[in-house]
C-alpha cells in the first residue's frame, strides 16, 4: 500500500503540499506561503505584530549608533562634545535648513584636525557622498571657509571637467553652527594603502602612475598660484579600490602664494627646508612634500620621520647635506638649528648643524638620536639596495627594474632639492623620463 511501480522518469512526480503545515500566508502574495526563514528575517515585523498586536515598526526608532568620540554632550545646547565636535549618530540627518538638501548619516569615513568626515546619502537624489562636519570653533570655521572658497574656485575655474585629480565639492551649508562641506565619496587614503601592504612599499610602476596624477594636480595649483601646504599620504585618496585613480583632498591649510600668513605649516615628515628655516615660501613647498611622498610610496616607510623639528632638520642634513648658504643666511629659524662657524674664501658665512646635546640644552627638549630605518644613508643607495620583489626573478626583469630605479632616483633628486629656486616645478618634473615614459639615458636637465 502506498507504493507505485516506476516504469518511466515521468512517473517521478514530486508532490507539493499546497498548504504546508505551520506556514502562514504571505500578506504580499495571498497564494503563497512564507517559510520559517522568511518569517524570521524579511517578514520579522509582521511576525512580531502577530505575536503582539500593539507592536509597530518604524525605522526612525532604530537605535542610533553614535559615531563621535567622546560622545558626552558638553557645548552648543548639548549637541557638541568637549572638543566642539558635533555628536554624530547613524541615521541622523544633516542639513535641510532653509529648504536645502538633507543628508542621512550612514557611517564614519575619517577624522582630522578640522572635524569629522562621514559617509552620507543625499535624501533627494539618493547619491552617496562624504560630508566634512567642521568643529564649532571660530579658528576652524574661518579656515574651512577658505577651504570652501579654494575648492569652489579650483573645481569651477581651473578643473571644470574633473580631469586634474582634485576633490569635487558639491555644496556647503551650516548645521547647528557647524560648517558642513559635501564632497564626492572616495575610498582609502594612501597611508592606509601602504599599511594594508604591510609597509612593504608599492611597485615602481604604481608609484609612477600615482606620481603622474599628483603632478597633474600640482600643475593646476601652480597655475592658480595656490599652495596646498599639507600634502601627505593621508590627504591623497583612491577614487575606488578597482583602479589606481587618485584625488588630492584636504585644502583646509591651503593658501594663495600672495597670502602666506602662517609659518608653522605642513606635517612634520613632509615639511620643506624653507619652512623649517623660517623663510618665505611658495608652491615649491608642495614639490618637496611630493618628493617625500613618492619615496615613501616606494619604500613603504617615511623618508624623513622626524620626531621633532630639530630631528627633522638633522635627518634632512644627514641625507642631503647643509642647505645652501643663502637659505641659512636669511632663515628666521637658522640660529635655532645651526652654529655659525666662520667665513669661507668668498666671504660667505659657514654654518654647521648644532650637535644634538647643544640643541637639547638650549631648548630644554629631550632630543633622541635618529632611529634609522634604512641600512644606507644616501637616497641613491636606499633605493638601489631596496629588495626586488620575487615576482621579478628573471634577470631581464631585474635589469628593467634597476633601470627604472635609476630614472626614479634622478627624478626624486630634482624634487628633494634643498634650494626652492632650483627645485623642479610640477611642469618641469612632468617632463622627466620617469613620468613621460621616454628612455632614461642619464641625468635629466630641465
Ligand atoms: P582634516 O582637514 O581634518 O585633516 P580631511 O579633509 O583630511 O580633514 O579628512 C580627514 C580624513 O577623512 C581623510 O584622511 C580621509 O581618510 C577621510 N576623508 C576625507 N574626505 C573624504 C572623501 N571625500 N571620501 C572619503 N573619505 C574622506
Ligand atoms: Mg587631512
Amino acid at each position: 500500500v502506498g507504493f507505485r511501480e516506476i516504469r518511466h522518469v515521468s512517473d517521478l512526480r514530486p508532490v507539493v503540499n499546497s498548504h504546508p503545515q505551520g506556514r502562514r500566508v504571505d500578506p504580499n502574495a495571498p497564494d503563497k506561503y512564507l517559510s520559517p526563514l522568511k518569517c524570521l528575517t524579511v517578514a520579522l515585523p509582521q511576525t512580531f505584530t502577530l505575536c503582539n498586536s500593539s507592536f509597530r515598526y518604524e525605522s526612525s526608532e532604530n537605535p542610533r549608533r553614535v559615531l563621535t568620540k567622546p560622545s558626552k554632550p558638553v557645548y552648543n545646547d548639548g549637541v557638541d562634545n568637549e572638543d566642539w565636535d558635533y555628536i554624530l549618530y547613524v541615521n541622523d540627518v544633516l542639513g535641510g535648513e532653509n529648504g536645502g538638501d538633507r543628508y542621512l548619516i550612514l557611517d564614519v569615513l575619517g577624522q582630522g584636525t578640522f572635524g569629522q568626515v562621514v559617509k552620507c546619502q543625499n535624501m533627494r537624489t539618493h547619491d552617496i557622498c562624504a560630508v566634512k562636519v567642521v568643529k564649532n570653533k571660530p579658528a576652524y570655521l574661518n579656515q574651512s571657509k577658505m577651504e570652501v572658497a579654494i575648492l569652489d574656485m579650483l573645481n569651477k575655474q581651473y578643473d571644470p571637467n574633473d580631469r586634474h585629480h582634485i576633490l569635487r565639492m558639491f555644496e556647503s551649508f551650516t548645521h547647528k553652527n557647524h560648517l558642513c562641506l559635501v564632497f564626492e565619496c572616495l575610498s582609502s587614503n594612501l597611508y592606509e594603502l601602504i599599511k594594508q601592504n604591510q609597509f612593504k612599499g608599492l611597485s615602481i610602476s604604481l608609484v609612477k602612475v600615482f606620481t603622474g596624477q599628483l603632478l597633474d594636480c600640482l600643475q593646476v595649483l601652480k597655475e592658480a598660484r595656490l599652495i596646498h601646504c599639507d600634502l601627505k599620504p593621508e590627504n591623497i585618496l583612491l577614487k575606488s579600490l578597482q583602479s589606481p585613480h587618485i584625488k588630492v583632498i584636504d585644502f583646509g591649510s591651503a593658501c594663495h602664494e600672495m597670502q602666506t600668513v602662517y609659518t608653522y605649516i605642513q606635517s612634520r615628515f613632509y615639511r620643506s627646508p624653507e619652512v623649517l628655516l623660517g623663510l618665505p615660501y611658495s608652491t615649491s613647498i608642495d614639490m618637496w612634500s611630493l618628493g617625500c611622498i613618492v619615496v615613501e610610496l616606494f619604500l613603504g616607510l617615511p623618508l624623513f620621520p622626524g620626531t621633532s623639528e630639530y630631528n627633522q632638520v638633522s635627518r634632512i642634513v644627514d641625507m642631503l647635506g647643509v642647505p645652501p648658504h643663502h637659505l641659512l643666511e636669511n632663515g628666521k629659524q637658522t640660529h635655532e638649528f645651526f652654529n655659525f662657524v666662520g667665513v669661507d674664501a668668498h666671504g660667505r658665512k659657514q654654518y654647521q648643524l648644532k650637535p644634538m646635546d647643544q640643541y637639547a640644552s638650549e631648548h630644554r627638549t629631550n632630543e633622541q638620536p635618529s632611529k634609522q630605518y634604512f641600512s644606507h644613508t644616501k637616497l641613491k643607495d636606499i633605493i638601489m639596495e631596496y629588495p626586488v620583489s620575487k615576482r621579478n626573478a628573471k634577470q631581464s626583469d631585474i635589469d628593467k627594474e634597476m633601470a627604472f630605479r635609476r630614472s626614479f632616483i634622478d627624478f626624486v633628486e630634482g624634487l628633494l632639492e634643498l634650494d626652492p629656486l632650483k627645485r623642479w616645478t610640477p611642469q618641469q618634473a612632468a617632463k622627466h623620463p620617469f613620468i613621460s615614459g621616454e628612455q632614461y639615458t642619464g641625468h635629466f636637465v630641465v
